[in-house]
């Protein structure tokens, strides 16, 4: 899963690394646009295009800074039913690279979407986890330039994610425990099973 297509591409970090439990720095205001800042970004694109994922932060690549890229593209959201995707509120976007994210949470906290989520640096295992519908997230581009991206569903579920990252916090952390599996588990048993039974079934 992991296994990059680009020998030179750096290893993705596992848990248990401390860079994975730190809080990444910021990026000073004098490296946005630079052309190091630029390596990094296009690095970690080739890095979460060949593993294949729809995010990475810097952290999991060894790097202590709030760098954040993400992607979910057209392929990958092929692969779900329409009712799986209709459920997820998962719809392709082209890549962004967000530099110091800041994360609006939006809501609403009364009712949070659960679903199975992975992640590279925790490889071959997923689990339930809440998260929050809606989020705006402000930082800058690659280029230097602000952003603003107020998203719903699975790309809020991303960036929720991958800010996360940013704060040394995994979904171990924010997850059902008792829904913690071996992604082949997942496929296995609750492949195309609406949420709600899967919650009943494992009692969460
Ligand atoms: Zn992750």
């Amino acid at each position: 899963m992991t296994e990059s297509a680009k020998p030179d591409l750096p290893p993705i970090v596992q848990t248990g690394a401390a860079v994975l439990r730190a809080r990444a720095h910021e990026v000073a205001t004098a490296k946005l646009g630079s052309s190091e800042l630029r390596a990094l970004v296009a690095t970690m694109l080739d890095v979460m295009r060949a593993a294949p994922g729809v995010g990475l932060a810097a952290p999991q690549i060894g790097v202590p800074l709030r760098v954040i890229v993400l992607e979910d593209r057209p392929e990958f959201v092929a692969t779900l039913t329409e009712s799986e995707r209709a459920e997820k509120e998962r719809v392709a976007f082209a890549a962004r690279t967000i530099i110091n994210p800041v994360l609006e949470l939006l809501g609403p906290v009364h009712d949070r979407p659960v679903h199975f989520e992975g992640c590279l640096s925790v490889d071959g295992f997923a689990a339930l986890v809440p998260r929050d519908r809606e989020v705006e997230v402000t930082g800058y581009d690659v280029d230097g330039s602000p952003v603003r991206w107020r998203v719903t569903g699975w790309p809020a579920r991303i960036l929720q994610h991958e800010v996360d990252h940013l704060e040394g916090t995994l979904y171990l952390d924010r997850m059902f425990t008792r829904t913690f599996a071996r992604v082949e588990h997942v496929r296995q048993r609750f492949a195309a099973k609406p949420i709600a039974e899967i919650r009943a079934e494992l009692g969460v």
